[in-house]
């Protein structure tokens, strides 16, 4: 690198924008004032923490690490992340400006990728709760949880309206229509604070934008292709709503719209969403995202420059970094980029920056650190489990179940597994089965529920029921999976063991339940008719005491469908509305 200058450590702190106590855009100014190019190009450039030292920190004057999912230090704990954070906080220290990196990474139902954090329903299962409030409580919990570990910025909330239930990330969204989105942008003011700066003040993002879940076919990073009124109608409100709250950065979708790559959208990020929505924060890319706008893999100078010009102030280039940092300097040097980019670009970034406090306060609080996985968070995500368990069938009433003198059988492959009933993005990216972070599964809190007199019998495969059993409970579904690998070209159905395990208990002749684990809605309509009750509990995270919580009536049941459940896989996309009938139309949803 060259210009750079030994840090004047003395005179630091005389700078006018190292003084709290001026307003933050004459602090941006000043500070602006004094960067050197590669210091705003360092801004502007976030590394995966796999890929950077904290010394790359100091000779690159780099301005935001990610973790990608599951990419954790080890061991894999609360004070191991808040240790790691503040190594690299460092490293942005020792520089002549000492402006504090900002760290970011996807805590998108609780701190998942932290052993013994608290994880939370998958958005899906907020969605069916349509509890502002409760989603807003959730957001702050989750703060103090990141807060906890020293990371400043969440990916999330994912405010995404799938519109086709074959799409991986379709969980990733509160609902099909822009309403419940729109309405649950309240854990945007849970994890920032009523204004950025509080004590466990964490950055939110709005992701993506705009127009991922609409794709065809529900295509992973493919294609949206509506008109622009239909675009502004179904997916823009939900971002309006993000940034009447204040959101402070969003996250640019993967996706095109109408065959144009959203990372080069100028119109869509620039005019409307800075423009009109009036959006102040700063804009990121997603993953890489910059390498896909010519459709051909790595990025050149081209799309460096059309995504910055664009209006993508932070490119989130996880290996490549070093590249990218030379390309952006050569393409302003050459005049592809103006100038007044990059400052605009730093203004909005540094002023987030500010806003959160990180100059004055750049190291982990760690008096967060012990509300990782704690007793009342945990409390919380088990009222958020029953608030959002939907009761589709309940023939003859068999459920709520009696806690005392009965005899329960229960079955299936998620009943017993962590893992699986949290679903994708839990400690590692796709999640993955077994025992991976502590918490109740559904048969361990079935177990607890019960009073006097009961008896739970649980047997995988359901091997060794008989007709001495008052109910049979199936926890079937689906196992973890996180974007493109969840996109089912085929049928969304039960698979074999699932529906073998059903058929055993069946057989006896028992009321059997099924307790639906999934992402989304699956293609049951045959199945149907030999069921005698069914619960949608999506993904519920790490409190499966929740979902037991309402088979025993402690709690009835009150969620209600965010998505219309199809009839068959036939009729995706699906949508209230749409003039197709549904199995279940969206807003679905007994109780006792
Ligand atoms: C996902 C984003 C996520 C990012 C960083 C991408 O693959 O699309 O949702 O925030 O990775 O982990």
């Amino acid at each position: 690198l060259v210009g750079l200058v030994a840090p004047p450590a003395a005179a630091a702190a005389t700078y006018p924008y190292q003084d709290p106590t001026l307003p933050v855009p004459n602090r941006v100014a000043d500070l602006l004032s004094r960067m050197t190019l590669d210091e705003k190009i360092g801004q502007m450039t976030q590394a995966e923490r796999g890929s950077v030292t904290a010394a790359d920190l100091t000779t690159y004057r780099l301005g935001s690490i990610l973790s990608g999912g599951g990419s954790a230090p080890s061991p894999n704990n609360a004070t191991s992340w808040a240790d790691m954070y503040d190594a690299f906080q460092r490293g942005a220290l020792a520089t002549p400006l000492a402006i504090p990196m900002i760290y970011g990474m996807d805590a998108v139902h609780g701190h998942n990728n932290v052993v013994g954090a608290t994880i939370f329903p998958h958005n899906i299962g907020l969605g069916a709760t349509r509890d502002p409030a409760l989603v807003q409580q959730i957001g702050q919990a989750v703060a103090e949880e990141v807060s906890g570990t020293g990371v400043d910025w969440d990916f999330a909330p994912c405010l995404c309206v799938a519109r086709n239930d074959r799409w991986g990330r379709t969980y990733e969204s509160f609902g099909e229509t822009p309403d419940i989105p729109s309405d649950l942008t309240t854990v945007i003011t849970g994890l920032q604070g009523p204004s950025l700066g509080g004590p466990t003040s964490v950055l939110a993002t709005a992701k993506h934008y705009l127009g991922d879940g609409g794709t065809t076919g529900g295509d992973d990073q493919g294609n949206t292709e509506l008109s622009e009124a239909e675009l502004r109608a179904i997916h823009l409100p939900p971002f309006q709503a993000a940034v009447q709250r204040g959101v402070g950065s969003v996250m640019i979708s993967y996706s095109s719209w109408n065959g144009v790559k959203m990372h080069g959208h100028q119109y869509l990020i620039s005019t409307v969403l800075k423009g009109e929505l009036g959006f102040s924060g700063f804009v990121v890319s997603d993953w890489n995202g910059i390498d896909q706008i010519d459709g051909s893999p790595g990025f050149t100078a081209a799309e460096v420059a059309a995504a910055v010009n664009a209006g993508i102030d932070m490119v989130m280039v996880p290996t490549a970094w070093k590249t990218f940092i030379s390309t952006l300097r050569a393409e302003v040097q050459n005049g592809h980029i103006p100038l007044s980019r990059i400052d605009d670009a730093n203004r909005r970034i540094l002023t987030k920056k500010f806003e959160l406090g990180l100059f004055e306060r750049p190291f982990t609080d760690r008096s967060w650190t012990p509300t990782v996985g704690s007793a009342a968070h945990r409390a919380l995500a088990r009222q958020a489990v029953r608030q959002s368990q939907v009761l589709l069938k309940n023939a003859g009433g068999v459920l709520p179940l009696a806690r005392d003198n009965n005899k329960i059988f229960v079955a299936g492959k998620n009943a017993d597994n962590i893992g699986n009933q949290s679903g994708g993005w839990t400690i590692s990216w796709q999640g993955s089965s077994g025992n991976i972070t502590p918490g109740t599964t559904i048969l361990q809190g079935i177990r607890a529920a019960v009073g006097p007199g009961t008896t739970v019998t649980y047997n995988q495969r359901g091997t060794g029921i008989d007709g001495s059993y008052r109910a049979a409970i199936a926890v079937v579904g689906e196992t973890p999976y996180a974007e493109g690998q969840g996109d089912r070209t085929g049928s969304m159905s039960l698979d074999r063991d699932d529906l073998r395990t059903i058929s055993t208990l069946r057989k006896v002749g028992v009321p059997v339940i099924v307790v639906l684990v999934s992402g989304r809605p699956l293609d049951i309509a045959a199945e149907l008719p030999g069921w005698d009750a069914l619960l949608a509990s999506w993904l519920p995270g790490t409190e499966g005491a929740g979902v037991a919580d309402v088979l025993f009536g402690v709690t009835a049941p009150t969620g209600t469908l965010p998505m219309t459940w199809m009839n068959s896989v036939s009729q995706q996309p699906i949508n209230a509305g749409d003039g197709q009938v549904p199995l279940f139309p969206q807003g679905y949803g007994l109780t006792y």
